[in-house]
């Protein structure tokens, strides 16, 4: 047996005391029995298992690279049958390992988990059929620039299958699906499916009324919310910190993440849940009152930060997503794509412009020399437009795309979110494939300490 901490012990400490403990959001793949009855296989993502007179329901299924672990984690546990499978979303670590479930049944000669979920799970199904080599590329990109191993704990996190699609053949699509809420009734417990929209448009949160306890999924993940990805589809800010006010409402005692620790005792999920839903409700309402005013996108992002009494929390770390997407989801949310610039409805190719602007400096070392200057003041936003101006016009430039990895390792290390520094990191090696060098991680190791200091 380990000697990890319990994760309860741990989220008390952390939650009563405001001090960080990373890593919050550990991929273990061992069992803890939280409470009778009630156990969890931290992991990417977290299994939740409740024993019941007819077997086990389990909430979400880990990903396809964790879901065997999560499996034999649970057999360490109970030998019953899985009664159940919920799946709080269809994103693929909570999905992915679905497979290994059913295999599970198969090899115990078993019925088959009955896998239910939101209805819109199944149209995220066919999305990401439709989208497979996208998803399969930015997902290499969001993940690719951050060692896993720094937050997120030791095994691999490769969210979507080893085969050749995104969303792997084995996993299970749902049996039962339903739209407002959906009542589970299982060996003598029962369990409220609830609908909301937050991170995602097919998320469900369980309620256990008895027990007062919230399965969150992904309305919990003990960092700041993922409501702004860069990369990804529409998420719902005000409607997640919603989701988080109805549970308060219902009165919950305990609430368990699919990321993160779980949250135990009235008062401590008052303050996570209060917190979260705080923060999100204000980027809302600043996002607005600015766009209201007639502001731009630029002026937005720039005005609206989470305010300082809420930022330092350890649950609130912007260690995946962070406040500045969440303000352009909202942006989009409520206004669509176009930024407010005129010029940028109907743009002229980036590479012209970049042309024209070297042809007025008179040269593409002028805005290769500036853009150093500026990175070495740590101006990186600045000095990040001027060398993507430099490779921009003029892409066989061994000295510009030089610069550009120089500067956007520099940027990665400067930053916090697994999501800013994935894109970064991807530029820098971008970069670096067009004149066939590559950054050893140790190197690029020594590159981010350097920063830091
Ligand atoms: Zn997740």
């Amino acid at each position: 047996m380990s000697e990890t901490v319990d994760p309860v012990e741990l989220s008390n400490r952390i939650i009563d005391t405001g001090n960080p403990e990373p890593p919050h959001n550990r991929v273990l793949d061992e069992l803890v029995e939280v409470e009778d009855e009630v156990a969890v296989v931290e992991s990417f993502s977290h299994c939740w298992a409740v024993k019941t007179q007819e077997g086990l329901v389990c909430v979400d299924a880990s990903g396809a690279g964790s879901g065997e672990n999560v499996v034999e984690a649970l057999r360490g546990w109970s030998k019953d049958p899985i009664n159940s499978l919920v799946y709080t979303h269809g994103h693929l670590d909570h999905v992915g390992g679905s497979g290994a479930f059913i295999e599970d049944a198969e090899a115990r000669s078993e019925k088959k988990p009955v896998v239910i979920a939101h209805e819109a799970v199944l149209d995220r199904f066919d999305r990401y059929r439709l989208t497979s080599d996208w998803n399969t590329f930015i997902n290499k990109r969001q993940f690719g620039g951050i060692t896993p191993r720094a937050e997120v704990g030791t095994t691999r996190i490769g969210i979507g299958g080893f085969g050749s699609t995104f969303l792997p053949d084995s996993v299970a699509d749902p049996e039962i699906t339903y739209r407002d809420s959906y009542l589970l009734e299982v060996g003598g417990k029962s369990f409220e499916l609830n609908h909301g929209r937050g991170e995602t448009d097919d998320h469900t949160w369980v309620w256990d009324e008895e027990n007062k306890t919230v399965f969150a999924g992904d309305f919990v993940i003990w960092t700041f919310p993922n409501a702004g990805n860069p990369q990804k589809v529409q998420r719902y800010a005000l409607e997640w910190a919603q989701a988080l006010r109805d549970m308060l409402d219902r009165g919950a005692e305990k609430v368990y993440p699919a990321h993160g620790l779980p949250i135990v005792g009235r008062k401590r999920v008052e303050t996570v849940l209060g917190d979260m839903a705080e923060a999100l409700e204000y980027l809302t309402d600043s996002t607005l009152e600015l766009m209201n005013a007639g502001a731009r996108l630029d002026e937005i992002i720039h005005e609206v930060f989470v305010p300082d009494h809420l930022s330092e929390k350890p649950w609130l770390a912007p260690l995946y997503d962070e406040p500045e997407f969440v303000v352009r989801n909202i942006y989009r949310l409520y206004g669509g794509w176009w930024d407010g610039d005129p010029s940028r409805l109907k743009p002229a190719p980036d590479s012209l412009l970049a042309k024209e602007m070297v042809s007025l400096l008179g040269s593409v070392e002028v805005l290769v020399d500036r853009a150093d200057e500026l990175a070495e003041k740590g101006e990186l936003r600045l000095a990040c437009h001027l060398v993507e101006m430099a490779v921009q016009s003029e892409p066989s430039h061994e000295g510009a795309q030089r610069a550009r990895a120089r500067i956007y390792w520099q940027r990665r290390s400067a930053e916090r979110s697994l999501m800013s520094k994935g894109i970064f990191a991807a530029a820098a090696r971008e970069s670096e494939a067009t004149y066939g060098e590559r950054t050893p991680r140790m190197k690029m190791r020594e590159a981010v300490r350097k920063s830091m200091q």
